[in-house]
C-alpha cells in the first residue's frame, strides 16, 4: 500500500532484476512529505526517501543500493525494505528512513538444479507465470499470490501445500547485501549463521537481492471435503496431512455466534490425471475459493446471519459447486485483493497462532473464552498443517503445528485499535500457556516480553544482528517496538 508517493516523487534505482530500461531520478525527487502505509491502513509513516527498485541493469542497481546505504548511514537514517507491504505493523517501514520497495519481476528456472532464481521484487504471480508453462510449481508459498518472494523468506511464511515446513525450508541459497554494501551468498553450507537469521529475520540483517528456491511438478488435484466437530480436528487433520496421497490441505472453523469454533471442515486435494494429459494454464482465483464469492465473504461483516450463511455455503453447497479438479498452480494463484475490505472506515486485521496438535482443544476453548466477549468481528479462520522448522532462529513452529489464520474486521479508529490490542494480548497469553506461538508480521500488539517468551532465541537474534549491523542501519517498526529497548546494549 503505497500512499502519497506519486511516480514523480519516486526515485527509481536501477533494478537488480532483469534486463530492461533504466530510470533514475535525482535524489531530490523524493520529497520529505512522502507517507507510506501497509496493509493495515493504520501505519501511515513519513519517510525521508522512498526508492522503488525497478527492472534494470544489475551492476547499476547494486551500485545505487550501495550509494543509498552509505547516504543513509551518513545521515543516521534507518533503512527498511518492502515489497507488497502486506505486513501490518510497520515491519516494512522506517519513520524518516530510507525505504526501498522492490518491484522488478525477475524469475529464471534452472531445470538441472531443480530450482528457480527469484529476484527480491518478484511476486508469486510472477513466479507462477514463469513456472506454469513449464509444468512446474513453487513448493511453498502463502495463501495469496501478491506477496514478494524475498519478503516471504523474511517472514518465513508458510502455506497449505503438504507436507512442508515454512518457505525457508525450500530455499537453497540467497544473496544478501550487508550494511557496508558487501554482498554475501548464504546457504546451509555457506554463511550458515546469516542463512538462519535472515530466514524470518524481518529485513534486519540486510537486503536480499535474490533467492534460489526449490520447485515441484505442477499437478491436477481433486478436492474432497469433510465436516467434523472442531474438537476432533487436532487428531484428524494431522492424519489427513500425513496421507502421502494428499498434496494440499486446509481446514476452516465456524465463526457464527451460536456455533463459534464448534464445527470444522477439512478440504484435502489429491492428484488425478489431467484430461487429455495436458494441464490447463493457471487461472487466478479459481478452485478452492471460487464459490466463496467476495459478496458472501463481505456479508459477514457485522452480521451473524452472514456468518451462518457463509458456513452453510462453504460446508454444504460449496463442495458440490466446486468439486472438479484444478491445477496446483491455479490454487496458489489467488490474489489477496479478491476478498479485501474496500471501505475507508474499516480494515481487515490478521492474527495467526501455531499450536501443537494435542493442544488444539485447549486452543478452541481459549478462543471461545477470549474472542466473542471482546466484541471484535471475526470473519474467517483457516487452518493449516506445518512441519517442524529447526533452522530459522525465530521459529514459530519448532515442532509440528496447526496454524490458525484469523481475519478480523476492525474499524479504523484508535478506540478499535486499543480493543484489538487488549484482546490480542489476552489471546497470546492463553496460547503461550498451551505451548503455542503467534506470528510476527501482523499488528505489533503483543507486549515485548510476550515476544521474548514465545521466541526464546530472540536475545541471540538481536546480539547477532548487532554483530552484522553494529550501527543499526536496518531498522523498522518491529525493531523499534519489540527489540530495541528490551535488548538495549549496556555501555
Ligand atoms: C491477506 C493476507 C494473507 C496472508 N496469508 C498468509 C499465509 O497464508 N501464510 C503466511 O505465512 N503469511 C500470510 N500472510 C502474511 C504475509 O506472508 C506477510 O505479511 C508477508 O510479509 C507479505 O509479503 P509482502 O511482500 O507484503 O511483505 P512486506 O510487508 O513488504 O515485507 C515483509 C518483511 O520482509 C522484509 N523484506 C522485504 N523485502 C526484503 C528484501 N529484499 N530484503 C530483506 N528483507 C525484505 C521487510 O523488511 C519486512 O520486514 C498473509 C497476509 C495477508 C495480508
Amino acid at each position: 500500500m503505497v500512499r502519497s508517493s506519486s511516480p514523480t516523487r519516486r526515485e527509481l534505482v536501477t533494478g537488480s532484476l532483469a534486463a530492461g530500461a533504466v530510470a533514475a531520478l535525482p535524489s531530490a525527487a523524493c520529497a520529505a512529505d512522502t507517507v507510506l502505509d501497509d496493509a493495515s491502513n493504520l501505519n501511515a509513516t513519513p519517510v525521508a526517501r522512498h526508492i522503488v527498485v525497478k527492472a534494470g541493469d544489475e551492476a547499476r542497481t547494486i551500485e545505487n543500493l550501495r550509494r543509498e546505504l552509505k547516504d543513509a548511514a551518513a545521515s543516521n537514517r534507518p533503512v527498511a525494505m518492502g515489497a507488497a507491504r502486506h505486513s501490518m505493523g510497520g515491519q516494512s517501514l522506517a519513520r524518516q528512513g530510507t525505504v526501498f520497495t522492490f518491484e522488478a519481476p525477475r524469475c529464471e528456472v534452472d531445470r538441472a538444479a531443480n530450482l528457480y532464481r527469484a529476484g527480491a521484487g518478484a511476486r508469486w504471480h510472477d513466479v507462477i507465470k514463469v513456472l506454469d508453462p513449464l509444468g512446474l510449481s513453487p513448493k511453498v508459498l502463502q495463501a495469496n499470490n501478491d506477496f514478494g518472494v524475498a519478503s516471504t523468506f523474511s517472514v518465513n511464511a508458510h502455506g497449505w501445500p503438504v507436507p512442508y515446513g515454512p518457505f525457508g525450508s525450500t530455499v537453497r541459497a540467497f544473496r544478501l547485501m550487508l550494511a557496508d554494501g558487501t554482498i554475501v551468498r548464504c546457504a546451509r553450507d555457506e554463511n550458515r549463521e546469516l542463512f538462519r537469521h535472515v530466514m524470518g529475520g524481518y529485513g534486519l540483517f540486510g537486503i536480499i537481492l535474490d533467492l534460489d528456491v526449490e520447485m515441484v511438478p505442477n499437478t491436477m488435484l481433486q478436492p474432497t471435503s469433510e465436516p467434523l466437530p472442531a474438537n476432533t480436528f487436532g487428531v484428524r487433520f494431522p492424519a489427513v496431512c500425513a496421507d502421502p496421497s494428499v498434496k494440499m490441505a486446509y481446514g476452516r472453523l465456524d465463526v457464527s455466534r451460536g456455533e463459534f469454533f464448534e464445527s470444522a471442515m477439512i478440504t484435502a486435494y489429491r492428484p488425478v490425471a489431467a484430461s487429455g494429459g495436458k494441464l490447463p494454464p493457471a487461472g487466478s482465483g479459481g478452485g478452492v475459493m471460487s464459490y466463496l464469492s467476495r459478496e458472501i465473504y463481505r456479508a459477514e461483516v457485522g452480521s451473524d446471519w452472514g456468518k451462518q450463511f457463509r458456513w452453510f455455503m462453504e460446508t454444504t453447497v460449496g463442495p458440490y459447486m466446486d468439486s472438479g479438479p484444478v491445477t496446483r498452480n491455479s490454487l496458489l494463484n489467488w490474489p489477496a485483493s479478491r476478498l479485501a475490505e474496500s471501505s475507508s472506515k474499516r480494515t481487515d486485521i490478521l492474527h495467526e497462532y501455531f499450536v501443537p496438535p494435542a493442544s488444539f482443544p485447549a486452543f478452541l476453548k481459549a478462543c471461545q473464552e477470549v474472542i466473542p466477549k471482546s466484541g471484535i468481528d471475526l470473519l474467517n479462520v483457516t487452518l493449516r498443517f506445518i512441519e517442524p522448522d529447526a533452522e530459522s532462529i525465530l521459529a514459530y513452529a519448532p515442532t509440528r503445528r496447526i496454524s490458525a489464520v484469523m481475519s478480523f474486521s476492525q474499524a479504523r479508529t484508535a478506540e478499535a485499535d486499543t480493543g484489538m490490542e487488549r484482546m490480542t494480548r489476552e489471546l497470546i497469553e492463553r496460547i503461550i500457556a498451551i505451548g503455542g506461538s503467534f506470528y510476527l508480521p501482523y499488528r505489533l500488539h503483543a507486549r515485548p516480553e510476550q515476544v521474548t517468551r514465545t521466541y526464546p532465541a530472540v536475545a541471540d537474534f538481536v546480539a547477532c544482528k548487532r554483530r552484522y549491523d553494529p550501527r543499526l542501519l536496518f531498522r523498522n517498526t518491529l525493531w523499534d517496538k519489540w527489540l530495541a529497548e528490551p535488548f538495549k546494549e549496556k555501555n
